[in-house]
């Protein structure tokens, strides 16, 4: 297939806002689309050339984006750094200098999709010696070969600012239309949960059908979208939702694992992908002497341990270990324990339709607790009483809270999924109103006064699962330290966008916007309706969206979660209504 194609499909699907439209032009192109290109074809909607746990990233520097344009187009390097000042992006720079070039023929290649996804593996893959011209090299061959429209998008794919909508649920519900019926998305979507393969999934459906994609496994080495919690507002509400008796763990303040055990060694990844092996080196080693199985997937919070009290120290701790220099003496001066709570996968067999009391005994079973390798401490409670008195000696052993899990029959290890088969209840939630909020940075306002120079407050937004979206939810001008706002710059402006992103929904307007990129935990007293944000609008009062009160940023970044795992629109919309549950308590 040509790259122009493809181009003209993302110009499409960038052209427009709608969810539904999007996904009509997506299973429609994809429908006739070649199969054996399938894959490479939904990776590159994405922006990427493989999914997000195969190491790579496309990440070529907009300066030497701009000398492959300026080589291939002849214009002088100033012209076109003049011009990429103004719009902010190379991709537009690139389309309108490329349409006013003239189109060789003699020396022309057809700008295949093949030929693209071979000319940005080269690019990713360059290193060493000359690699920086090496790869403007290979842009400009590429770029020689272009309209317009595939100069935009090949520029904003190198440089990591390809969005035009395809997000992965829009992909899924483009699959079941293109390829099967409404009714088995379901089933696609748990395909992809426990692959984290989009292109898997995609050629999966187009080559083999439903039956192939039913067929699909959890295997080592595919990381498993993580299961996740819902929230209640007291201990008695998670007993009586539990149906009276549920198992109780410590919620640990760590770093959460899914560690994948094989024939070849180990691999750890993050709960948004990223392979975490070489932060703890420790860990996937331990965990390959103790474990008794062949292969298996597990999970666990790694904790960092005070060497000389040998008690948990909080999260900030664990985090040195997510540097890349200086891991030997890391190892040794923050020690790490794994506190394992769950078990997917163990010598082939899917653990994960197996309720939640199998899965723990396959982890008591199959590996020899002991040193770094340790269970959760659990408790089987029947009341409130013996649920509270829990989670006190949760907080005296410097737990952030409980987590509450389900012991029925149908409880599963729902990947990719929040529901109450798992509930958490933090201590922070007995301090303020609500729960703390995970939230994605897409503005900044410049600061005035002491802050004059430098961003003095933050525009946040949550994220809404259903459109795919980012809604604002507060203003955040509070929690920064000194060291903070100077390290902001550098934190955030590599997301600088010129113009409001297009999957940002918001009202208030900042004096810069950023892709939804960084996320910030932040506490705040309360929810309320708002005229300004836009997140959940309509959704409780029409005309209003829900705003936080009293934002304050925690001190911690959460680098460990992506910007579509931040806290979701409809997280809030819950929250909303546990608290006004709560003040009606409070009044009777
Ligand atoms: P939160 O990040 O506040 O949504 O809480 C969910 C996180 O708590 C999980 O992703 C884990 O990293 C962490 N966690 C700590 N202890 C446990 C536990 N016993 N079971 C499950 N998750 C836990």
């Amino acid at each position: 297939m040509l790259y122009s194609e493809l181009a003209e499909t993302f110009d499409r699907l960038e052209s427009t806002s709608s969810r539904l439209e999007m996904t009509d032009i997506l299973a429609a192109f994809l429908k006739t689309a070649d199969r054996s290109e399938l894959r490479s074809i939904v990776y590159l909607s994405q922006g990427k050339l493989h999914p997000d746990f195969v190491p790579g990233v496309l990440g070529m520097a907009d300066r030497l984006v701009l000398r492959a344009i300026a080589f291939t187009s002849g214009t002088p390097e100033d012209k076109v750094e003049k011009m990429w000042v103004e719009t902010g992006d190379p991709g537009n720079v690139a389309e309108s200098l490329i349409s006013r070039k003239k189109q060789m023929t003699l020396f022309s290649e057809d700008l295949t999709v093949e030929r693209v996804v071979k000319g940005l593996t080269a690019i990713q893959d360059a290193d060493g010696k000359d690699s920086q011209e090496r790869k403007m090299k290979t842009l400009a061959n590429m770029l020689h070969d272009s309209g317009p429209l595939e100069a935009r998008y090949l520029c904003r794919t190198v440089t990591g600012r390809m969005r035009v909508g395809a997000a992965d649920m829009t992909i899924l519900d483009a699959l079941a239309i293109a390829f099967s019926t409404k009714e088995d998305r379901p089933a696609i979507e748990r395909a992809f949960n426990i692959t984290c393969d989009i292109g898997l999934v995609a050629e999966t459906i187009a080559t083999g059908g439903m039956d192939a994609i039913r067929a699909i496994d959890v295997s080592v080495g595919s990381p498993v979208k993580v299961m996740l919690a819902e929230r209640l507002p007291s201990v008695a509400q998670i007993v009586e939702r539990m149906g009276g008796r549920c198992a109780i763990e410590y919620k640990y303040d760590g770093i959460r694992v899914q560690a994948h055990i094989g024939k070849d060694g180990v691999r750890l990844f993050s709960r948004r992908l990223e392979d975490l092996t070489s932060n703890f080196p420790d860990i996937a080693e331990e965990l390959r002497r103790t474990c008794r199985y062949g292969e298996a997937i597990i999970e666990g919070e790694c904790v960092a341990i005070d060497p000389d009290t040998g008690n948990m120290l909080p999260f900030q701790n664990v985090t040195h270990r997510r540097k890349k220099h200086g891991m030997d003496e890391a190892v040794k001066e923050v020690p790490v324990r794994i506190f394992m709570f769950d078990c997917l996968y163990r010598d082939g067999e899917d653990m994960t339709s197996s309720p939640y009391l199998d899965r723990r005994a396959a982890l008591e079973t199959g590996f020899e607790i002991g040193g770094a390798v340790q269970m959760t401490t659990m408790r089987i409670v029947e009341s409130e009483e013996e649920g509270e008195d829990f989670f006190s000696s949760a907080v005296a052993s410097r737990c952030e809270g409980i987590m509450a899990k389900s012991i029925e029959s149908d409880s599963v290890y729902r990947a990719g999924n929040r529901g109450f088969l798992w509930i958490k209840y933090k201590k922070d939630y007995q301090q303020a109103l609500t729960d703390s909020f995970d939230l994605a940075v897409v503005g900044a306002f410049y600061g005035m006064g002491k802050r004059a120079g430098r961003y003095g407050a933050l525009l946040m937004a949550a994220y809404d699962q259903e459109t795919c979206r980012f809604e604002t939810v507060c203003k955040l001008g509070t929690g920064f330290d000194d060291a903070f706002l100077d390290g902001m710059p550098a934190l955030l402006d590599g997301t600088l966008s010129e113009t409001k992103p297009a999957d940002v929904d918001a009202e208030m307007v900042p004096d810069v916007w950023f892709e939804p990129a960084v996320v910030l935990e932040v506490v705040a007293a309360e929810i309320t309706l708002s005229p300004i944000h836009t997140a959940a609008r309509d959704v409780i009062k029409d005309g209003a969206g829900l705003g936080i009160r009293f934002p304050r940023f925690t001190g911690r970044v959460r680098d460990d979660k992506s910007p579509e795992q931040c806290t979701t629109v409809g997280e809030i919309v819950d929250m909303y209504g546990m608290q006004a549950h709560d003040s009606d308590g409070l009044s009777e």
